[in-house]
């Protein structure tokens, strides 16, 4: 039995890309017993708004789509993450990170050579590398700090992790390639990679179906549900959809934003069928 979702953030209006994303995953569940989930990935307190969440969930049933209620909402489940980072702490794979931005940028400049990610340089380890007293010191002191995973550490400890891509068929997991990434914001005691995994898991998700623009956060994922004992969905990592200059439509295309094109009168059929995934 197949169970997908589809997890949007509330920080805009839903556009033909994210109508893709829903689509994709509710035809993905179009089976008998196949289940197809919305989750509503909140946790940014500063940049979610209750208004969008109430838009996308009006946006996506005026395309036909329906979901089991009640609707999972992460900011309502702090504390699972809080439980599932315990767990990873008794590991000895997370670290208290005192860094700012400018902190990191300036050692990175000072490095000379930050090794990249996809998504830029990595965290160069600063505080991983400090000392036992250093560390209890800034704490004592209230310095905010963020927890980062170890994840060199946590890869030696899970060992070699595969995984299965609906697209890319069998593939072996490389998480380092996000380097030491944040497990719980200094101002959100949790983070995306955190929550999206814990959130998968207790739901009972079979196959995750998203963007390709997350392709190489799955490989970090496989690593966390490896530590965390959780079982291993399948995976679909999507095309995205990109406008008549072949940039990816963002949240700041107004225009194209669902609510828009209703407004201008077009029907859920020729929305399915603009974002590419007809009846
Ligand atoms: N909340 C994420 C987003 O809006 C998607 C989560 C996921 O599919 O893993 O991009």
């Amino acid at each position: 039995m197949t169970v997908t979702r589809f997890a949007p953030s509330p920080t805009g209006l839903l556009h033909l890309g994210h109508a893709h994303s829903a689509l994709f995953a509710w035809r993905a569940a179009r089976e008998p017993g196949g289940r197809f989930l919305l989750r509503i990935e909140d946790i940014d307190p500063t940049r979610c708004r209750p208004e969008f969440d109430e838009a996308l969930r009006r946006d996506l049933a005026w395309l036909g789509l329906s979901w089991p209620l009640p609707v999972r909402r992460q900011s309502e489940h702090m504390d699972d993450y809080a439980a599932a980072l315990a767990r990873l702490d008794a590991l000895g794979v997370v670290y208290p990170c005192f860094c700012t931005r400018k902190d990191i940028e300036e050692e990175i400049a000072r490095a000379g050579h930050a090794p990249h990610g996809p998504d830029g340089p990595l965290y160069p380890g600063t505080c991983r590398r400090l000392a036992a007293d250093e560390r209890a010191a800034r704490r004592d002191a209230g310095q905010p700090f963020a927890l980062r995973l170890d994840v060199a550490r946590a890869a030696a400890l899970a060992g070699s992790l595969a995984w299965h891509d609906r697209a890319h068929g069998p593939l072996r997991a490389a998480p380092e390639t996000l380097g030491d990434v944040v497990l719980a914001r200094k101002d959100v005691p949790t983070s995306y990679h955190l929550s999206v995994t814990v959130d998968d898991h207790l739901q009972g998700v079979t196959l995750v179906t998203r963007g390709e623009d997350l392709f190489h956060a799955t490989h970090l994922h496989r690593l966390l549900q490896a530590l965390l004992g959780y079982e291993v969905p399948d995976y679909h990592h999507h095309g995205l959809l990109t406008d008549a200059q072949g940039r990816r439509l963002s949240k700041r295309d107004g225009a194209l934003s669902l609510a828009a094109l209703r407004e201008a009168g077009r029907s859920p059929a020729e929305i399915r069928a603009l974002a590419g995934v007809p009846d």
